[in-house]
């Protein structure tokens, strides 16, 4: 039996195709990654519960450039990595299990691939996960600061949470994602179902996320390293000598970064 109170979790889009998470219990709400503060304030000026405070996840503008006009009319606490600089008034570094007002237990989890100070943050209780540019639905972030060393840790922390573990990553990516994944692996069905069902959400506008860990095991590439329809087809694109699940992984990112599809 669970004494965490429900947990409803609403998307705000902004810029192009980045979401803001809103958190919202009875007791109050939480942001995730406010790039703008326009979407948040027009939520919290119609009502309902007060703003708590601010989780960021790592200092790339579109997660944090909201949050000084965010502060300025609903001061609360901004937790987050000190590479995000001063908007950060309670500093993580990866490894805490903190209990926060109206969230619970939340376990703040490093994952330094994207950017070498990004968290995620993971709330057992509600079963969810709010990884930032860590995961995508399909794929995962590019490696700005970290290795292929530092993204398989990052992937393997993530991976090591329950199945049903609901994850929300920061962009709107996954159709773009399916179509790279569906190239690595044509003949894998859970990727080409999962493609009908996101352009059926696209096509009303709805987001295709969360997903959930379950899902990104099945059509997941970079979660799939290990698979031997993944080795054969990295093989075949690239000329590296793969010896490891790591050099798989590394050969993939590379493929995607120069994937135009
Ligand atoms: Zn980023």
């Amino acid at each position: 039996m669970s004494s965490t109170p429900a947990l409803y979790v609403q998307a705000l889009p902004c810029f192009t195709d980045n979401y803001i998470w809103l958190l919202e219990t009875a007791a109050g709400r939480w942001v995730v990654d406010p790039g703008d503060a326009a979407p948040v304030l027009a939520v919290l000026a119609a009502g309902g519960p007060p703003l708590l405070g601010v989780l960021v996840t790592h200092r790339h503008a579109d997660h944090i450039g909201g949050i000084p006009a965010l502060l300025a009319r609903h001061p609360v606490p901004v937790l987050g990595p000190a590479e995000a600089g001063n908007v950060i008034s309670e500093l993580l570094a990866g490894g805490e299990s903190l209990t926060l007002p109206g969230l619970g237990r939340v376990e703040v989890i490093p994952v330094g691939a994207h950017t070498h100070g990004h968290l995620a943050y993971h709330l057992p209780d509600a079963g969810m996960l709010f990884c930032g540019d860590t995961l995508f639905s399909a794929g995962c972030g590019r490696l700005f600061d970290g290795t292929a060393d530092d993204l398989q840790a990052a992937l393997t922390r993530i991976n090591a949470l329950p199945a049903a573990t609901r994850i929300y990553p920061t962009h709107e990516y996954t159709a773009a994602n399916l179509r790279f994944a569906a190239v690595v692996e044509p003949a894998n069905e859970d990727i080409r179902a999962h493609q009908l069902q996101v352009a059926a959400w696209r096509a009303k506008n709805s987001p295709s996320l969360p997903t959930t860990l379950a899902l990104e095991r099945l059509i997941n590439p970079f979660l799939r390293v290990e698979q031997p329809s993944v080795v054969t087809a990295v093989r075949h694109h690239g000329e590296a000598e793969m010896s490891s699940t790591r050099d798989t992984l590394a050969a993939l990112r590379a493929w995607k970064d120069i994937f135009a599809g």
